[in-house]
């Protein structure tokens, strides 16, 4: 793509307001458009809030852009793609940074095979290298142990998606604002394999975001043995005020919703407290934990590797230290 220029963050929204991942991006794409000194834009796609993209301005964007049309008012694939491949064409950004979740997942790899450029899934560092001026991508590779660092020469845009947690939130100028503008184009409704039946899973999103931002966190894993297990750790965690969570086998297993797991491929919590229950300690599972203030582990197992990362640790079934752990705080509290 010729004559590429500024840096394009594909934004979401939570509910009216910008997506926390949205505000992460636009931290890393602000700094790297003053290093390129090219311009930061944010692009809305489908979203009907306009006080929440005129926010966009305060969080650093130089321009913020919306694509409405009827085909986009929820999110499915090829009606998204078809957005973001015409926005590419009209906009020739430089670099296109998506966020590491379900969207971003499933667009950045597909939108780079359209434009016939390259793409880097699960950055948790972006700079711009002074001699090529080429974005330096940086990913963990082999579970995390060591980090690789990629360009893509010759190819544009150059497209990224970044974990979530990889960098803190942008802030919020009140004083910057602007206008927001609209890019229309139409959409081949021949092109759209799928349709949108309904919406289903509001429960697993409620979870979802009690994880997020909960201070306690009571995660149960493969030691859980069957499903009933995590009726306790439900209990343990109201009893706390607190948010389930799981492994990725209590994910695998079908015990919690995908949106729950912790880990290098899952959410990334740094609770006051977290509380792993029959977890391993597996280093993958603690890349999503690690961060939290106080470990406890509760592990039948005294040799499990959770023991070396754990600030208080409980060598037991979990079954006989959650029902004494609950019995007692309901009779105290
Ligand atoms: C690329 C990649 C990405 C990955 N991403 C993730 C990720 O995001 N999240 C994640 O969790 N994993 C991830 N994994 C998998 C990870 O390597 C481990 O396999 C996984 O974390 C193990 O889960 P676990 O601790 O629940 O199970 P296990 O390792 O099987 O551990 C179960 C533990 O329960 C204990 N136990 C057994 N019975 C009891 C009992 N009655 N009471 C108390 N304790 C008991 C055992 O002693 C054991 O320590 C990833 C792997 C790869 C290769």
């Amino acid at each position: 793509m010729d004559q590429s220029k500024n840096i394009l963050i594909f934004g979401e929204m939570n509910g009216d307001r910008l997506s926390s991942m949205t505000v992460q991006l636009m931290r890393v794409g602000k700094r790297l458009s003053e290093d390129l000194n090219q311009e930061m834009h944010l692009l809305l796609i489908g979203g009907k809030s306009q006080g929440a993209a005129e926010k966009g301005f305060g969080y650093g964007a130089d321009k913020v852009y919306t694509v409405l049309n009827p085909l986009l008012g929820n999110y499915m694939t090829d009606t998204y793609l078809q957005a973001m491949e015409q926005v590419a064409y009209r906009l020739k950004p430089l670099i296109v940074l998506f966020g590491q979740n379900d969207r971003g997942l499933d667009l950045a790899p597909r939108l780079a095979f359209r434009l016939k450029t390259g793409v880097t899934l699960d950055c948790v560092d972006l700079k711009i290298d002074a001699e090529t001026g080429l974005l330096e991508q940086v990913k963990p590779v082999f579970g995390g142990k060591a980090h690789s660092h990629y360009y893509c020469k010759g190819r544009y845009p150059q497209i990224a998606s970044v974990r979530d947690g990889a960098f803190d939130p942008t802030d919020y100028d009140p004083s910057r604002s602007g206008e927001v503008e609209k890019i229309n184009f139409s959409l081949d409704s021949a092109a759209v394999r799928t349709r949108f039946l309904r919406k289903e899973g509001a429960e697993s999103l409620a979870l979802a975001l009690r994880l997020a931002s909960a201070n306690i966190v009571v995660c149960g894993g493969r030691g859980l043995k069957k499903k009933e297990g995590m009726e306790l750790i439900q209990e343990t965690a109201n009893l706390l005020g607190g948010a389930i969570a799981g492994s990725r086998p209590a994910v695998d297993y079908g015990w919690v919703p995908s949106s729950l797991q912790v880990g290098l491929t899952g959410k990334k919590v740094n609770p006051q407290v977290y509380i792993a229950v029959g977890i391993s300690g597996a280093l993958q599972h603690m890349a999503g934990c690690r961060k939290s203030k106080t470990i406890v582990a509760i592990n039948s197992d005294e040799s499990a590797p959770i023991f070396r990362f754990a600030h208080i640790g409980v060598v037991g079934d979990y079954r006989e230290v959650l029902e004494g752990f609950n019995n007692e705080f309901k009779k105290n509290r």
